[in-house]
């Protein structure tokens, strides 16, 4: 039987007094306040799409308990499954046209992977279950927060365990929590927080074990409080037609003394499970497929974007301008060979699952961050200072007075002018607002900072071996020659004189 939730059942779980606060207020109601409405509504059309005729077989599947849930919910058996999952990713995606990093698929990068390897979390391994039948059951939104705030990176985290989040103490209902993490994306229109300290975290033993935590806190519970930044979605959806329904607004999350029970506990006071999960979860391989077929899907709508808004300013003809649109292209097709790669050829997880490679989720994990600057490059460099060409709002094209002068003044090469500014607009909304800011911001750290993401890439070659097969590769180069010459292969002859140099 399909439990999984409806649109409306979503939006009527989110009403349950959690403490989102905006401008010095606490919100009553995410489903209705202007900050978070269309983005509920936006995750409420997702989970519409899980019974909708036209799209429910190809979005859900049968996991191994019996349970009906969305295909990249459930673990994976084959390549055939990842096909099948990232078909189900990319309708979801295509619903927010790519600009909803924080869906409720993200997190199942990690759940779908905790009943078949509930065994790593020990004393905990029955809470690793419960969370993933009751997660792919309903299909919850869990947003994640694993990075602590940014107080002083330059101090041990064990002396910063204080302001982040650590237990308290323990009592027979579960552990009292305090500490704060920054941008629990999403997290006002979510079920619960994933907590967990940063995979790179370096907790020193004896020091650090109040810090070493992973759990889960719903969003009901009385001591969380999310303090949101500024909200980007207030405006009227044609000046705004991306932030005005996509803004997943960034919270800091705080903990002041809440009791998580013993049942959502995955990880208590022990430094090497605290982060050693993610290598054995598939986190990693699962999320990164998940964020590139969304930036692929995204990278759809910017190709088009360009095409269309060039085509407004007459510049399409231009050689320059057709090299810029063509390079855009082939950027969502690099993109979207790797998620075929990823889901072809796969790696072996646990119980009989599959995983995508993790060198191929290493590289997009990179190339994300470096397309996303280019895709403003290219916007910005071919478009000139056309997309603030346009009226302040809506209400100029309403104004009487105006409209003979906008309708003059403004049209398109190919198009009139309410066409041209609709869509000069949605370009601005993407490259240039303070949604567009934030989405770039988005894009180059979502997934660790500059430099962590190809530490990474080192110590994960480092670790599965291949950085010392390039080593040897390159040693088998010099064992072709020495001092004396070459030493091997067809170069040498025993006749001929050794190399002068
Ligand atoms: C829009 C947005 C949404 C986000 N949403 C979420 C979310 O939902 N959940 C979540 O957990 N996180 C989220 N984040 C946080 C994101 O994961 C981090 O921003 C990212 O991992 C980079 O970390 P940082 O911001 O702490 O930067 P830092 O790690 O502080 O890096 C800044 C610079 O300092 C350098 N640096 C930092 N520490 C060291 C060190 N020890 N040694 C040497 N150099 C160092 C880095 O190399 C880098 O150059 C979000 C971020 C953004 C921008």
């Amino acid at each position: 039987m399909n439990q999984l939730y409806t649109g409306a059942e979503y939006l009527e779980s989110l009403k349950d007094g959690r403490n989102v606060y905006l401008n010095g207020e606490k919100v009553t109601d995410v489903t209705t306040h202007p900050a978070f409405r269309n983005c509920a509504l936006s995750i409420a059309r997702q989970y519409d799409a899980l019974h909708d005729p036209a799209t429910r077989d190809m979005m859900t599947g049968v996991d191994d308990f019996g349970t009906v849930t969305h295909k990249f919910f459930k673990p994976s058996k084959s390549a055939q499954d990842l096909l099948e999952a990232r078909e189900a990713i990319a309708h979801w995606q295509r619903l927010g046209y790519g600009f909803l990093g924080r869906t409720p698929d993200y997190k199942a990068s990690f759940m779908a992977g905790l009943h078949v390897n509930a065994d790593y979390y020990g004393p905990y391994a029955a809470n690793a279950t419960r969370w993933y039948q009751d997660f792919t059951r309903k299909a919850m939104y869990l947003n994640h927060v694993i990075i602590n705030p940014p107080l002083n990176r330059a101090k041990p985290i064990h002396e910063m365990g204080e302001e982040f989040i650590h237990s308290v103490r323990e009592t027979d209902n579960g552990i009292i929590v305090s500490g704060a993490k920054m941008l629990a994306t999403g997290s006002a229109v979510t079920h619960a927080s994933f907590v967990a300290p940063v995979g790179s975290a370096v907790l020193e033993p004896g020091k650090a074990e109040a810090l070493a935590l992973v759990f889960f806190v719903r969003m009901d519970n009385p001591k969380l409080r999310l303090l949101c930044r500024k909200p980007y979605g207030l405006g009227h959806p044609f000046d705004h037609p991306l932030s005005s329904r996509f803004d997943e607004n960034d919270a800091v999350l705080i903990l002041d003394e809440a009791l998580i029970p013993w049942e959502d506990v995955l990880v208590y006071r022990d430094i090497e499970r605290s982060t050693g999960f993610y290598a054995k979860s598939g986190f990693p391989n699962l999320y990164n497929f998940q964020s590139a077929i969304r930036l692929a899907t995204k990278l759809e709508f910017m190709s088009g974007l360009l095409s269309r808004a060039v085509k407004a300013n007459g510049t399409d003809a231009f050689r320059g301008v057709q090299a810029a649109v063509g390079e855009l292209i082939t950027m969502r097709d690099m993109i979207w060979a790797i998620t075929t790669a990823m889901a072809y050829d796969p790696e072996p997880s646990t119980g009989g699952t599959v995983v995508p490679k993790l060198e191929y989720a290493s590289a997009i994990r990179i190339y994300n961050a470096q397309v996303w600057a280019r895709v403003h490059e290219l916007f910005e460099t071919n478009l000139g200072g056309s997309p603030i060409v346009v009226p302040s709002s809506h209400k100029d094209l309403e104004n009487p007075e105006l409209r003979p002068l906008i309708d003059r003044y403004y049209h398109g090469a190919n198009c009139t002018a309410v066409e041209r500014i609709q869509l000069l607009k949605l370009v601005w909304d993407v490259i240039g607002s303070d949604f567009g800011g934030r989405d770039e911001l988005y894009e180059r750290n979502f997934s660790g900072n500059a430099e962590q993401v190809r530490l990474d890439a080192l110590k994960w070659a480092t670790r599965r071996g291949s950085l010392a097969r390039y080593e040897a590769f390159v040693q088998e180069c010099m064992d072709d020659y020495d001092t004396s010459g070459w030493v091997r292969g067809p170069w040498k002859q025993e006749s001929s004189q050794p190399c002068v140099g």
